[in-house]
Order: C-alpha cells, then structure tokens, then sequence
C-alpha cells in the first residue's frame, strides 16, 4: 500500500561503506535497496570517498559516503532494515571493526537522541570520523548536532 506523504515526517541520514571487493557497485546495490522500500524515499546520495582502514588497519580501504531520505519506519524498524540490507548484500558475521562487503549505519534520525541497546543516534562516532562527516555536510551544509546543537562543520574542522 502508498504510505500518504505525511507519513514521511523525519528526515534520516545513512552511512554507507564497503571494503570488499567491487566497492562502488556494493554501495550502489544498497542505495538500490533503499529505494526499493515503498517506506523509504531516498531523497539525495553524497560522493563516495576513499578512507583509510580504521580500529583494525591490516585490510583495504572503504569506500565511504551518505544518504538523505524521509521514511515512516520507525528507528528500530529502520535499523531492521538496513541488516536485512546487509545480509542480503552478501555482508557475513565477521571480527569487530573488519572488512565488510557493505556497512549501513544511522547517523541521524531526525532530531533524535536515543540510547538503546540495539541503537545510538546520533551515531556513536558522529563527532569523530571526518569519512561520516563530510559527506553528511555535502547533503547539508548546515546539519548540527541534535544533542548539543553544535554545527557538524565545527567538528569537522576540529579534526
Ligand atoms: P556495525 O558493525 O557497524 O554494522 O554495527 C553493529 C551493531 O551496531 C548493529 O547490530 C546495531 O545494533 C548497532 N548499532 C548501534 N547504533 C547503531 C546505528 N546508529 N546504526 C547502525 N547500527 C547501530
């Protein structure tokens, strides 16, 4: 069933990233398993970015971007989705901060703070990791942080 346009109330960003293999074509298959979702509307993708290898230094580099969507998932629903996502990209169980075909993770839900066991919005490493937060600030220039409210380009430039 057409979810009415109303439903689509907060506007969510992902992070996406892929170390494995075709990396491009990866992170394009899971922008198209975004889109596929009728609660989903994918309103703007970021550049992809070459990072370096970070916690675990000893494998290949990711590529790394973002995404701008509005959906009626609810977080945890969200979240469910993005490791069906994951799964189905071909992502297996692998060691703490390893290589992985893809990576889909919540960087911000609307205006959100929320500490579950499941999930941290905003993304734990939000403030720290200039490969979530340049592309997050290519899609908005002026995001900020919904806990303290600083602009994300003050931490950006502090890094
Ligand atoms: P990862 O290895 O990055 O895929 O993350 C593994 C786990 O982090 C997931 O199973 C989630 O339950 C948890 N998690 C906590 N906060 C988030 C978030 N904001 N986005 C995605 N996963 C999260």
């Amino acid at each position: 069933m057409t979810q009415p346009a109303s439903a689509f109330n907060e506007t969510v960003y992902i992070g996406l990233g892929s170390n494995l293999g075709d990396r491009k074509a990866h992170l394009a298959r899971a922008v198209s398993f975004l889109k596929q979702s009728h609660r989903i509307r994918v309103d703007a993708v970021s550049s992809w970015i070459e990072t370096d290898p970070w916690g675990n230094t000893r494998q290949g580099s990711f590529l790394n971007g973002a995404l701008q969507l509005v959906t009626s998932h609810s977080p945890l629903s969200l979240l469910a989705y993005l490791k069906e996502g994951e799964l189905r990209l071909g992502r297996t169980p692998s060691e703490h901060w390893g290589p992985r075909v893809i990576d889909m993770d919540i960087l911000l839900f609307g205006e959100r703070i929320i500490n579950d066991t499941e999930l941290t919005v905003p993304h734990v490493h939000l403030r720290s990791r200039a490969f979530v937060l340049a592309p997050l600030l290519e899609l908005n220039p002026s995001l900020h942080h919904p806990e303290c409210h600083t602009p994300l380009r003050d931490f950006l430039m502090k890094l």
